[in-house]
């Protein structure tokens, strides 16, 4: 890997500015491309059923308090209020008490397409009422723009905080770090950038902690999924293909050197002993459970799928890929390398994964789903 003559910040990009998904409800939207997503979540639902039980088991509240940070727009918005109204139903029903009154505050970054979701309201607050019928009392849903690596409620005043697939997304890149041909972690990225990388994830997630702890009741709960990563040298992901698309481009001259040099992705999938580690050394919240859950990178939908020959070819996985990358990180790629290399761009990376799958038997990566409960 070649080194830069001086250590330099990451391209003046201010990520909390820049990063939302895709917005809207079109092709390339996050809308229409978070299935890996759902899919996460509903293997993460037994976790938080069982967060939740435990909580109940010392809290009754007349009103339950739940915070969704990082919670984008489009389908798994709303599916996680679902999840938790339903989960809440099943446990009053058991312990004979009453259903109690729902607020729920869906938080992410100031860019996110908060207005999706709040014009899918009606619809889905009338097909709640519908099937809960008249034992369902009122449910209150607010917007809290803001990040989660600073305050965003008063002190005491969360039952509940989930996060599915936000936490990976660091609060910046980590600075001065010479990384000129790639844009993130690879196989052969020298120790001080991972431990550069890792350092960054330690500060924010320890303040991310911090944070909630203040937030959270006694007792209260927090349920997080983010990307994993397994404890081995040998990287293969989709931000190490993004690194390498974005290289070939600038060996074409598509895309200039200088926006390579001076940009990597504020992300890190951390291994289940570094996130125990951090939660362990904040010391705020107990760890319940933390579980990894392993998936293909094409979610494994073939699995779904149960007539021959409708599973997808390599072709179309790849596609599916791509699709979701790119609802995920377009924003940020367009904010440093122009809106005008993106088809381009996609359609190389597309590629890249096909040869990948083809070469490669297995593409998986693990999930990290992290069950905490807050100390007294
Ligand atoms: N929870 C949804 C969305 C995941 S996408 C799902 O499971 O499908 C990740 C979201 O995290 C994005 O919308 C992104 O804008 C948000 N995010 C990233 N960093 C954040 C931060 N610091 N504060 C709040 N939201 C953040």
């Amino acid at each position: 890997m070649a080194t830069k003559e001086a250590p330099y910040l990451d391209g003046g990009m201010d990520t909390q500015q820049v990063l939302h998904m895709n917005d809207g409800i079109g092709d390339n939207s996050y809308a229409n491309n978070s299935l890996l997503q759902k899919k996460v979540m509903m293997k993460a639902k037994p976790i938080l059923e069982e967060n939740m039980m435990r909580l109940y088991s010392i809290i009754q509240p007349q009103c339950l308090i739940v915070a969704d940070l990082g919670c984008s727009s489009g389908p798994n918005t709303l599916q996680l209020l679902s999840n938790v109204i339903n989960i809440i139903d099943t446990i009053t029903c058991k312990l004979n008490l009453k259903l109690p009154v729902f607020q729920f505050f869906l938080n992410d970054l100031f860019g996110n397409d908060f207005n999706s979701i709040i014009k899918s309201l009606p619809q889905f607050l009338e097909s709640l009422e519908e099937n809960k019928g008249h034992n369902f009392g009122p449910c209150f849903i607010n917007a809290t723009p803001g990040s989660f690596y600073k305050r965003l409620f008063p002190d005491n005043s969360i039952h509940l905080v989930h996060s599915s697939y936000s936490l990976h997304w660091l609060s910046q890149a980590p600075k001065e770090l010479v990384n000129k041909e790639n844009a993130h972690l690879t196989s052969t990225s020298p120790p001080a950038m991972h431990r550069a990388y890792l350092e960054q994830f330690q500060k924010d997630f320890k303040l991310f902690l911090k944070l909630r702890s203040q937030e959270v009741v006694a007792g209260g709960g927090m349920v997080l999924t983010l990307f994993g990563r397994e404890n081995t040298r040998d990287i293969r992901t989709a931000w190490t293909i993004i690194g390498t698309t974005l290289n070939d481009m600038v060996l074409e001259n598509l895309i200039e050197e200088i926006k390579l040099e001076s940009f990597n992705l504020p992300l890190y999938d951390p291994t289940i002993e570094e996130a125990k580690e951090v939660i362990e050394d904040e010391g705020s919240f107990t760890l319940q459970r933390l579980e990894s859950v392993v998936l293909g990178w094409d979610g494994n939908i073939n699995e779904d799928v149960d007539d021959e020959k409708n599973k997808l070819d390599i072709n179309k996985r790849a596609q599916f890929i791509t699709k979701y990358t790119r609802a995920a990180t377009e924003p940020l790629l367009k904010a440093q390398f122009g809106e005008q290399v993106m088809d381009e761009f996609f359609l190389r990376f597309k590629n890249k994964i096909f040869q990948l799958m083809m070469d490669v038997e297995i593409l998986e990566f693990p999930s990290l789903v992290i069950s905490l409960i807050k100390n007294a």
